[in-house]
């Protein structure tokens, strides 16, 4: 710890993933050696999570919840087995739970210790999500962090922010954006972004509609 850090917060956020990528490394090189892990299956889980799932599956669920309301009951009732019907489970996706974002109340999500997430449905976080930045100040203030994001909560507007951890995971269901009204599940899911199931961002708005 240098005495700099309390003057130049910059300072200890980069410390901590070098000596993170450290640990996992040396952490993967003796699982290596022991032939405990093979490096080809470990490059093949990443593969998969950053490039096979990625957050479509979560906007096929959120179209899902915006055009069949006895989905969306069940998807807020029971997540993980909603989210199971569609075909989206497994690692980090054993326990979500799915928070509505309404005008009354904006939720968003963080992991203040690591970088919890769930990938079955968003695959794999994004470095800011990961950050010691973003995981520190959701917490202490969420509406200036959103506010970077480019959302702006109404003042009368409850903003909740859920911590995801090893045993829960949160899933934000956007609020549906207007304007959509008899388009198709497909139509629906291209405008569920990443962000917007984060909640640091609001799905967007169907092409040709006011702003
Ligand atoms: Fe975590």
């Amino acid at each position: 710890m240098s005495s700099g850090e309390h003057h130049d917060h910059d300072h200890d956020h980069s410390d901590v993933p070098s000596d993170l990528a450290l640990r996992v490394k040396s952490l993967e090189s003796l699982l290596v050696d022991k032939g405990l892990v093979d490096p080809a299956a470990l490059d093949a889980i990443v593969d998969y999570y950053e490039h096979k799932v990625g957050p479509r599956n979560g906007a096929r669920v959120v179209a899902r919840a915006w055009a069949d309301p006895d989905y969306k009951q069940r998807l807020l009732t029971d997540a993980t087995a909603a989210i199971a019907e569609l075909g989206y489970s497994g690692r980090q996706g054993e326990h979500m739970v799915v928070v509505e974002n309404t005008p009354a109340v904006h939720n968003m999500v963080v992991c203040t210790l690591c970088s919890c997430y769930p990938w079955p449905v968003l695959g794999l976080p994004p470095a800011w999500y990961k950050s010691a930045a973003y995981r520190s100040r959701s917490v202490i203030e969420p509406r200036a962090v959103l506010q970077e994001f480019g959302v702006s909560v109404p003042e009368d507007a409850e903003v909740r922010v859920w911590d995801s951890t090893s045993e829960v995971r949160y899933l934000v269901l956007p609020e549906r954006p207007a304007g959509t009204e008899g388009m198709s599940e497909e139509q629906l899911a291209a405008l569920v972004t990443r962000d917007s199931m984060i909640g640091v961002g609001l799905a967007a708005a169907p092409q040709g509609a006011a702003a």
